[in-house]
């Protein structure tokens, strides 16, 4: 990954820029902010920019061997952590992060912009607790003692640092006395969830969502009608994450399905109901996750549009904007909420593997219950 590879975010860019102009790299540094703002990407283009002979700043040569060898994350002075599962063969203790390299190259190359939970699917360990464990911390210590190969830097990334457990306490003489010329850098969605005493001896580097104009330059090649990508622009909110999550799921029609789930829960209309929760059971999770994040965009903006009594300033589609405008009639500031609330639930009982079926009849009940009580209260 390099930096040009990157759409936008020029201050940040300009931020990284800096601090190799003026030689000021911290020895440890966190990049964090609000999922789906390139954390990952950012960190990965950092390394290479940091590796490269030719530099100037963030602009790497992009041919000397060091550039070669970041691009395909074969750097012998790179190394990755992250969090992982037990692998065939081997007991959890001592899997580490070199078991899964080869998943984590694919990963990257495929999906950089996607989260760690996306990495849990990647590495099939959704049923099982990954994290960072002892061995990968000695392992770590081990490595960075060692003398570099062929760059200036050593550098150490740790993706998904919030997985660190106590355990990670054993780096923090490594981060506050590092090895000359070693960099720690730690990537992570929840910075809250680090553990203070290692947050406490990075730098803590803060990128903000993307800028519309951005996610529609990553979206551009890949959808070319412009009012279509206007609205993938508009649902993604800066998060570039969702924005390529709706690409993949383009030829979905989310707002079809949940304009009946409304319909029928409104009318009690229990046939269409459970047709409804067979259609969204047969989804994957992929899917069915896709759906709960649009219905609660959706809401979200909803909301907002109560609030402002205007679907001007609100990210919502032609079509979805006068289907919120009929709602306004029949679904309250409340009842969005509650129901927000049942697709967030379905979010976590998706990841932990929830009956599908009993997963959507519980909603498409729990919706019309919502419906049911506010017409008697009216
Ligand atoms: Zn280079």
């Amino acid at each position: 990954m390099y930096f040009k590879d990157l759409p936008g975010q020029e201050s940040s860019k300009a931020y990284l820029d800096g601090l190799i102009k003026d030689d000021r790299i911290p020895h440890a540094i966190l990049f964090t902010g609000p999922q789906g703002n390139g954390k990952l990407a950012f960190a990965l283009a950092f390394a290479a920019a940091l590796l490269c002979e030719e530099k100037e700043g963030i602009e790497v040569c992009g041919v000397c061997t060091h550039c070669t060898k970041s691009l395909k994350y074969i750097h012998p002075d790179l190394h990755f952590s992250f969090p992982v599962c037990s692998k065939e063969g081997k007991t959890r203790e001592k899997t580490t992060s070199n078991d899964f390299l080869v998943e984590f190259r694919s990963f990257v190359k495929e999906g950089i912009f996607s989260g760690v939970d996306a990495w849990s699917r990647f590495i099939n360990a959704e049923n099982k607790a990954i994290n960072i464990n002892v061995t990968e911390c000695n392992q770590i210590i081990k490595s960075l003692g060692l003398r570099k190969y062929e760059g200036r830097y050593k550098i150490q990334l740790i993706y998904g640092a919030e997985y660190l457990s106590k355990e990670g306490n054993r780096l923090l003489k490594l981060i506050e006395e590092p090895t000359p010329d070693t960099i720690i850098i730690l990537v992570s969605d929840f910075q809250d969830q680090i553990l203070n005493t290692i947050k406490s001896r990075c730098q803590i580097f803060k990128i903000p969502p993307f800028q519309d104009e951005a996610i529609d330059q990553f979206l551009s090649e890949k959808v070319t009608d412009q009012k279509q990508r206007e609205e993938m622009v508009r649902l993604s909110a800066g998060n570039i994450t969702l924005a390529s999550e709706i690409h993949q799921n383009d030829e979905s029609d989310y707002d079809e399905i949940l304009l009946n789930i409304f319909r029928s829960a409104y009318t009690s209309n229990i046939t269409k109901m459970l047709s409804l929760s067979d259609r969204l059971s047969n989804m994957n999770k992929k899917e069915m996750e896709g759906f709960c994040l649009y219905t609660l965009h959706f809401l979200k903006e909803y909301m907002r549009v109560l609030h402002l009594q205007s679907t001007d300033l609100v990210r919502l589609s032609g079509k979805e904007k006068s289907t919120a405008l009929k709602m306004t009639r029949s679904i309250t500031f409340d009842m969005a909420f509650l129901i927000a609330e049942l697709m967030e639930q379905n979010i976590g009982n998706i990841h932990r593997n929830a009956n599908k079926k009993i997963l959507w009849s519980s909603t498409m009940f729990g919706i019309e219950e919502i419906f049911a009580k506010n017409k008697i209260a009216s």
